[in-house]
């Protein structure tokens, strides 16, 4: 199977209104022009470094999403061309953004990670410090950055059972948020592991890597 047969198959099996993340971190460029090729345009990394890089040699029509974790110090590294930075777990995370993009004189869409997953090590939000942040009024404290909506990740295990059930909490708390915030139109949850689960429990954009490129090597 080569890298636009594993797309097409995975197209194939996707809703129309989940929106497909090329997960292409570790891949040489290569690889990703393969998936352009194949009419590809949304692609997520998880180091600037490499992204910037990939960004500065591949097509500009590209969107791309920064999906891993991000440290403040490297904001202004994306805030130029990024398109959604999926793993925004602080405040201080949104009020940088909002600094690196105002430079720039852009708005930069977010989502706001929640953490669901039972092991310790997945970053993100608690529902109470979700609200804390909406409450705050976000669109007005930081008009260089749009709030899209919720990211996160399930536990790595086989229990199908704890993938879903972890799957609808995030969606409810997407919905209860969306409540709030007339600017929430995405809900980021499903990998190349369960991405069919993610999207029966409402994703709207999954991010999928290795069922698209293979496996990586670190
Ligand atoms: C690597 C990564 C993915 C893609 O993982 P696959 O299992 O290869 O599909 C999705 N989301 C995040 C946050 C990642 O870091």
């Amino acid at each position: 199977m080569n890298i636009a047969d594993n797309l097409n198959q995975l197209r194939s099996s996707v809703p129309a209104h989940v929106t497909l993340v090329a997960v292409s971190k570790t891949k040489p460029q290569e690889d990703l022009l393969e998936a352009y090729a194949a009419g590809q345009r949304v692609f997520g990394e998880n180091k600037i470094q490499e992204m910037t890089a990939k960004y500065e040699a591949l097509p500009k029509d590209i969107a791309w999403h920064m999906i891993g974790h991000v440290q403040s110090n490297k904001v202004k590294y994306m805030a130029p061309y990024v398109s959604l930075i999926h793993g925004v777990d602080r405040e201080k995370l949104l009020k940088e953004i909002n600094k690196q993009a105002s430079k720039h004189e852009r708005v930069i869409d977010c989502l706001l990670q929640i953490h669901i997953a039972k092991e310790e090590t997945k970053f993100g939000l608690s529902e109470e410090e979700l609200f804390g942040i909406l409450q705050s009024d976000v669109s007005t404290t930081y008009p260089n950055v749009r709030v899209v909506g919720l990211m996160g990740m399930a536990t790595f295990t086989d229990n199908k059972a704890q993938i879903k059930a972890e799957f609808e909490t995030l969606k409810s708390l997407y919905e209860k948020a969306k409540e709030h915030i007339t600017t929430f139109h995405t809900l980021s949850m499903g990998m190349s592991g369960d991405y069919s689960l993610a999207i029966e429990a409402g994703s709207t954009m999954i991010r999928v890597g290795s069922k698209i490129f293979g496996a990586r090597n670190y």
